[in-house]
């Protein structure tokens, strides 16, 4: 057996880019931290609109520059009524400038984002890396025990649960979750265009679904297409040209002829909202706290904040001689995480219901909401800003 034990102040089970974010910050407050992970090769193609204030923390953790060429800047966001319906929203356009910023964020290759945030956790000498799985984890008043596939056992003040959506550390925590399957599938695939993207991301909203074009580097976009599952299994069976040729006429043909690039996925949508974010010792980050669909492109948005505020709350916790574990600890991540993550789940969801709904008022509602936000200055740039990050922190 390859027993490797050792007590640490942290221990991060995941290696996510929300796992990997926590154990790096994490580690830079200099806190004893280790990090079970399995290091396998990213699995798709998809990318991530960061967004505001999570560029700025991958700056902090020295990320950022590792990658930043892989990544498109957005700079104008334009929501369109596709749905066909009676009842239809004016297209609103949110421009970068408006709020006297270079770009909203950028979409960036999920995989550089990985290798960048791998280099770094490796540079890391508080940072102890175990390649290996978590099979059992036991709290307990004083500490964790973590147990993993290969004989190692590890005890912990705390652990930061960022395991993702079928997470053991919540399991382990007691923490209960409540779930709903959306019954909506996200195709995703990357696609070269003829037409200059001019850095505009568009989202067309159809009575599936959203179906958004995200710029990337070059004449490129990467493109997450929301439907029911059954149009998606349709859709991901067809021919590069078939689904090349769907893919231009779902966006009008802004982009021009657009082509597929080799790699497509489907992901099947859901909701999870855990009844707590932190307890007996375990503080859950990223797809282990929080579920959406992918609108307006907040899940791992949300996961970095996770992993600042746990790395904030421990660093604070240890320079005042407390147990990183403790509950007042516990319930100050608790404390911190739960309006951002409450609020933009039930934004998030209610924007997907009004798109779905056969309801006239429904419908008649979210066109009034969207006219206000397309034509009030401040609502807008109150949208817009809040839309990057919760008005009341920064990372
Ligand atoms: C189609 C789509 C588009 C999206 N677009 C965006 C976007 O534009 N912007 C945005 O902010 N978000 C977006 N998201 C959300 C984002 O992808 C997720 O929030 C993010 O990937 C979750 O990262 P994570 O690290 O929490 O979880 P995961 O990536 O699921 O990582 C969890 C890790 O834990 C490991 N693990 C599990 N159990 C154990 C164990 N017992 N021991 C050790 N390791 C374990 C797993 O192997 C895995 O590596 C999108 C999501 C989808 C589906």
């Amino acid at each position: 057996m390859n027993e490797v034990s050792g007590k640490f102040d942290v221990v991060v089970i995941g290696g996510g880019p929300a796992g990997l974010s926590a154990a790096i910050a994490l580690a830079q407050t200099g806190a004893k931290t280790a990090l079970i992970a399995r290091r396998t090769p990213y699995a798709d193609n998809r990318t991530t609109a960061l967004l505001g204030d999570s560029i700025e923390l991958l700056r902090r953790l020295d990320v950022w520059r590792r990658c930043e060429d892989k990544a498109a800047a957005l700079r104008t966001m334009r929501l369109v009524d596709d749905t066909g319906r009676l009842i239809r929203a004016p297209e609103v356009r949110f421009s970068c400038d408006e709020i006297g910023l270079d770009a909203f964020g950028y979409n960036t290759e999920n995989r550089a984002l990985m290798i960048a945030l791998e280099e770094r956790a490796a540079e890391l000498s508080d940072l102890t890396r175990l390649d290996d799985e978590t099979v059992t984890i036991k709290t307990g008043s004083a500490e964790v025990t973590i147990h993993t596939r290969q004989g190692h056992s590890l005890a912990a003040g705390l652990v930061a649960g960022a395991d993702g959506r079928q997470s053991l550390c919540r399991e382990a925590a007691g923490i209960e979750v409540s779930r709903h399957d959306l019954h909506q599938s996200a195709l995703t695939f990357n696609v070269s265009h003829s037409r200059p993207h001019r850095n505009i991301s568009t989202e067309f909203h159809t009575a599936q679904g959203p179906c958004v074009f995200v710029p990337l580097p070059g004449d490129r976009c990467s493109v997450v297409w929301v439907m029911s599952p059954k149009e998606a299994e349709r859709l991901v069976a067809l021919s590069d040209d078939e689904l090349s040729m769907a893919a231009e006429t779902q966006s009008h043909s802004i982009l021009g002829r657009l082509q597929v690039e080799p790699g497509r996925h489907l992901f099947p949508l859901s909701i999870l909202r855990p009844r707590q974010f932190a307890q007996h010792r375990v503080a859950l980050v990223g797809e282990a706290a929080h579920v959406l669909p992918p609108i307006g492109a907040q899940g791992l948005n949300m996961g970095l904040r996770d992993a600042a505020d746990i790395a904030d709350i421990v660093r604070h916790a240890m320079v005042s001689g407390e147990d990183p574990g403790s509950p007042p600890v516990l319930k100050r991540y608790d404390s911190a995480r739960r309006g951002d993550v409450t609020s933009r789940t039930f934004v998030i969801d209610m924007a997907n219901r009004s798109l779905l709904s056969d309801l006239l008022p429904m419908q008649s509602a979210r066109a009034v909401g969207l006219h206000l936000v397309g034509s009030i200055g401040p609502l807008r740039r109150l949208a817009m800003r809040e839309g990057l990050a919760p008005s009341w922190r920064r990372v």
